[in-house]
C-alpha cells in the first residue's frame, strides 16, 4: 500500500571548470532579438571557483513494506501538481495497480491531458514502475518482456558544447573515438540570421563530418526553432555531408509545415521529432500525419513508461522507428531493452547534461565503449548516492 508521496529537492556541488555550458541551443522565442541575445544557462557558483551548485527534484513514493519508488529530475511545477492533485489519489492505493492509477489520475485531471499535467502524471507512473520492479525483484525491462538484446549503441548529443568549428571537429572526433555511433549538434542560428545563418549551420555540419569521419551519423536538433525555408536551405546545402536527420525543425503544432518539408527536403535527410507530443491519442494523430521518419517519445513527458509503451505499439504498427528522448537514462533503457531492435535501434546520451542529471544517483547509467548494457538492478536503479547530497528540502 502507498503510504507517502514526497517531492524532495536535493542540492549538491559538482566540479565544472569553465562552467557547465560553453554555448546554447536555439529556442523558439529567439525570433525576438532580446531572447536571441541571451547566453548559455549559468549554474549558481559554489564555494570554490571551479564548482557549481546542482539541484534536482525527486518524487519518492513509499509503501508500507518499506520500498521507495523514485523519479528524478522532475520540475517544480510537476512537484506542485503532484502534491496538490495526484497525492490524494495515490495514498492508500495498491502500487502494483499502475494501469488503474494512470487511468484514475488521467480522468481526475481533465486539463492534464497534455503539457504540465501529463508531465506530472509521467513522473508518478515512472516512480510506480520503479516500485513495481523492486516489489518483484526484477529490472523494469524484464517486466515489459525484455531483454531483447545485451547492448544497445548510443549516439552522443552535444547540447551545451562550443559551436566553434575547430571545437566541433575535435569533439566529434573524440566522441566517435570513444565508440559513439553518431553525434548530434544543436545549432544556435536560425531564420533571422539569413544567408549567414545557413552558412554557419553548414559549416558546423562540415566540421562535425570532418571530425567524425565518413562512417558515423551526424544529426542536427533545431529545437522547434527554424522555419520551412531555412530548413530546406540547410538540408540542400548539406548534401554530400551525409546529414542523418534534422530534429524538430518546426514547432510541434506546425504539422502542415512538416508536410511541406516532407515534399521539399532531399530524400536522404530524415525528419525526427515527437518529444513534445503526449499520450497515445496525441501520437495517433501525429502518426496519421506521417510527417516524421524517427519518433522520439519521452517517457518523462508523454505519460510515463506505461503510456510510452502504448505509443511504441502505435509507432510499430505505423512502420516507424523510435529513439527515446529524455532526461532519464533509466526509463529509456527500460523501454529500449524491452523493444525489438527493428523498432528501437539506438539510445541518446547527452554528454554534458547526463552526468548532471544523474549527479545524485548511486549507479548512473553511462555508455561504455559507445554501448549501453541491459540494466540488472531491480526497478529502475534509482538508489541515491548519499555522499552527493549536501542538503535536501521537502517541497
Ligand atoms: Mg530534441
Amino acid at each position: 500500500m502507498i503510504t507517502a508521496v514526497e517531492c524532495v529537492e536535493y542540492t549538491g556541488v559538482r566540479s565544472a571548470p569553465g562552467g557547465v555550458f560553453a554555448d546554447r541551443l536555439r529556442r523558439p522565442a529567439d525570433i525576438y532579438p532580446d531572447r536571441r541575445a541571451l547566453g548559455p544557462e549559468v549554474f549558481p557558483p559554489a564555494d570554490r571557483p571551479d564548482e557549481v551548485v546542482v539541484t534536482s527534484i525527486a518524487l519518492h513514493i513509499r509503501t508500507d513494506d518499506g520500498l521507495i519508488g523514485t523519479t528524478m529530475q522532475i520540475s517544480a511545477e510537476s512537484a506542485f501538481l503532484i502534491n496538490s492533485m495526484l497525492r490524494p489519489l495515490l495514498i492508500g492505493a495498491d502500487p502494483m495497480a499502475s494501469e488503474y492509477l494512470w487511468d484514475l489520475a488521467y480522468r481526475s485531471s481533465i486539463h492534464g491531458r497534455r503539457g504540465a499535467g501529463m508531465v506530472a502524471l509521467s513522473a508518478v507512473d515512472c516512480a510506480l514502475w520503479d516500485l513495481r520492479g523492486q516489489l518483484l525483484g526484477q529490472p523494469v525491462h524484464r517486466l515489459l518482456g525484455g531483454p531483447t538484446r545485451d547492448r544497445i549503441p548510443a549516439y552522443a548529443s552535444t547540447l551545451g558544447d562550443s559551436l566553434e568549428p575547430s571545437a566541433v571537429r575535435e569533439r566529434s572526433r573524440e566522441l566517435v573515438a570513444a565508440g559513439f555511433s553518431g553525434v548530434k549538434w544543436f545549432p544556435r542560428w536560425g531564420p533571422e540570421d539569413g544567408r549567414a545563418g545557413v552558412d554557419r549551420v553548414v559549416e558546423l555540419v562540415a566540421a562535425a563530418r570532418e571530425g567524425a569521419g565518413p562512417q558515423a551519423e551526424i544529426m542536427l536538433d533545431a529545437w522547434c526553432s527554424w522555419d520551412v525555408e531555412f530548413t530546406v536551405r540547410v538540408a540542400r546545402e548539406c548534401q554530400g555531408l551525409r546529414l542523418g536527420w534534422i530534429e524538430e525543425p518546426l514547432l510541434a503544432d506546425n504539422i502542415d509545415g512538416y508536410r511541406t518539408l516532407r515534399h521539399r527536403l532531399p530524400s536522404e535527410v530524415q525528419i525526427a521529432g515527437g518529444e513534445h507530443e503526449y499520450t497515445r491519442w496525441g501520437y495517433q494523430e501525429l502518426l496519421r500525419s506521417a510527417v516524421l521518419d524517427v519518433h522520439q517519445p519521452d517517457p518523462h513527458w508523454a505519460g510515463g513508461i506505461s503510456e510510452t509503451w502504448k505509443i511504441l505499439a502505435l509507432i510499430a504498427a505505423a512502420g516507424g522507428t523510435a529513439v527515446f528522448h529524455g532526461q532519464s537514462m533509466q526509463c529509456n533503457s527500460a523501454l529500449s531493452f524491452a523493444s525489438s531492435p527493428a523498432l528501437v535501434q539506438q539510445q541518446e546520451y547527452l554528454v554534458r547534461l547526463m552526468p548532471l542529471y544523474q549527479h545524485f544517483l548511486a549507479e548512473p547509467v553511462v555508455p561504455v565503449d559507445g554501448y549501453l548494457r541491459a540494466p540488472t538492478r531491480p526497478g529502475l536503479g534509482m538508489a541515491l548516492d548519499e555522499s552527493a547530497v549536501r542538503s535536501r528540502r521537502i517541497l
